[in-house]
């Protein structure tokens, strides 16, 4: 099944077109991979399927739900930003579990979700502390664990990792490739980063000022480039 289907999507900011008419399709489980230079388009895409942006123009799904009009918190998706964004009055046990409070989850259930994500990202240990009293990569998990109590059908990452340390970088990336293998959830990520893009996709896609330049799997954009500038982007031999 399809799990996102975008069709003819554009944003305008004012008289500025960021977004140009992006048609992608990404199918149920799938890890799909955003690059790009910065300022494409990448970040608005990703918030105009949170529902942080509304849509200028064109169609978006999830699953067979048209949602160009779902709010945020009924679209089943949620978002891991770059810079955390976690409560810092709250504890990661009460950061985790904010959004389920908001939408009235049983404080049991709540209990539950946010012991089993904080199981399956390993912050049993940490779950009274406070985000001041943790490192960036723990910050990050907890972010993730955030996420994931949510249920979402569709995880959604702007450059989750760009202000962590390089070898925090890799263990995190091991930790998100291991999460999506658990969890099979579509995902769709975007960094700057073109090992990460290689490693972690299923399907990378090529973003350059507002529209798609290619769509493939990082063996076919790494082998069969289109262009020059996709060639640069992945780091083609050619
Ligand atoms: P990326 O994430 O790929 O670096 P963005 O999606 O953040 O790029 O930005 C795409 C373009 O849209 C940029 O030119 C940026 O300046 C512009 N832009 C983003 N948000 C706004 C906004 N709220 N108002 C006006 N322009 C914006
Ligand atoms: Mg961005």
């Amino acid at each position: 099944m399809t799990s996102l289907q975008l069709h003819n999507l554009k944003k305008r900011f004012g008289s500025t077109e960021v977004i140009r008419g992006v048609d992608l399709a990404i199918e149920d489980g799938e890890f799909v991979v955003f690059v790009g230079p910065s300022g494409c388009g990448k970040s608005t895409l990703l918030r105009m399927i949170s529902g942080l942006e509304d849509i200028t123009e064109g169609e978006l799904y999830i699953g067979d739900r048209l949602i160009n009009d779902v709010q945020a918190a009924q679209r089943g998706v949620a978002m891991v930003f770059q810079s955390y964004a976690l409560y810092p009055h709250l504890t990661v046990r009460q950061n985790m579990g904010f959004g389920l409070k908001v939408r009235k989850v049983p404080a049991d259930e709540a209990e539950q979700r946010v012991n089993e994500a904080a199981a399956s990202l390993k912050l049993e240990a940490l779950l009274h502390r406070y985000p001041r009293e943790l490192s960036g990569g723990q910050r990050q998990r907890v972010a993730i664990g955030r996420a994931i109590v949510g249920h979402p059908q569709v995880f959604l990452f702007d450059e989750p990792l760009s202000n962590l340390d390089a070898e925090l970088r890799v263990h995190m990336r091991a930790e998100i490739a291991a999460l999506h293998k658990k969890l099979g959830n579509t995902m769709v990520y975007v960094t700057h980063d073109q090992i990460e893009a290689m490693t972690l996709a299923d399907k990378i896609v090529v973003l350059r000022d507002g529209l798609i330049e290619q769509v493939g799997t990082p063996r076919e954009l790494y082998e069969r480039p289109g262009n020059l500038f996709v060639a640069q982007f992945i780091g083609s031999p050619r």
